[in-house]
């Protein structure tokens, strides 16, 4: 009987510590997995709830950096499908071209208005990729991360808690050939995976196989495809501010 008991005692010692040992283990695994943060500017709600459903057919979450005075439909059906709504002007204003009163009118005086309506901003992304270190040091103290929009970054994911972030567009217009697109993106995801706890933003407009600014699915399920092919996550940026 002793005996017995002993034998319960240690099994469940066992799985105990096994338990714990594998939750350690996929907790380090998580904090060092790299991803993509995959992200829309500008306002195209039409074609953006359009491609809900493709976001849900692979299981991602993006970010759209809006235009707007005030939270759209959009805005909040986006947030329940698991989006996240980020901030990029009222008006597309280049920023670096206006007065401080502008530059809070357009960029910080909204972050109220959305909040008193139930949306948290703490994501910012330029018009034009145009920014000043004054800018940002001024932005930071309302937005969490503030945005670029014209390179390739490998970033921690300590620095997607606080600060300025680079980002690789991926409109079609960049791109001679798919074949072209192809490459570049998956020498992208190749230096992504060969890292620790790496994260990168690309990002587009519309999603549309024509057009200069738009970004076709095509495009868009290569980069998903090959991503998890590689392991790598796709994250919001609000999910990374929390992390
Ligand atoms: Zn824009």
């Amino acid at each position: 009987m002793r005996k017995k008991l002993i034998i319960i005692l240690v099994s469940f010692l066992f799985i105990f510590f096994a338990v714990l040992c594998s939750i350690k283990l996929y907790r380090v695994y998580r904090c060092n997995q790299c991803g993509i943060l995959l992200a829309f500017d500008d306002y195209d709600a039409y074609n953006w709830e359009d491609h809900f459903d493709f976001f849900d057919k692979y299981g991602i979450k993006v970010t759209f950096f809006v235009n707007a005075s005030e939270p759209t439909d959009f805005c909040y059906k986006a947030i329940e499908r698991g989006h996240e709504i980020a901030f990029h002007t009222i008006g597309h204003v280049r920023l670096t071209e206006v007065s401080e009163e502008e530059v809070y009118a357009q960029a910080i005086a909204p972050i109220e208005t959305f909040r008193q309506k139930g949306i948290e901003l703490t994501t910012f992304a330029y018009p034009y990729g145009s920014y000043t270190e004054e800018l940002n040091d001024l932005l930071l103290q309302h937005y969490k991360v503030v945005r670029g929009a014209y390179y390739y970054r490998l970033t921690s994911k300590e620095t997607m808690r606080h600060g300025f972030v680079e980002a690789y567009p991926i409109d079609n217009g960049y791109f001679d050939t798919q074949e072209d697109y192809e490459r570049v993106i998956t020498d992208i995801l190749e230096n992504l995976h060969a890292n620790k706890a790496g994260v990168a933003c690309v990002y587009s407009h519309a999603i549309s196989p024509g057009g200069e600014w738009c970004v076709s699915e095509e495009k868009l399920e290569f980069l998903i495809t090959k991503a998890k092919e590689l392991g790598l996550e796709f994250y919001t940026f609000k999910e990374l501010q929390n992390n």
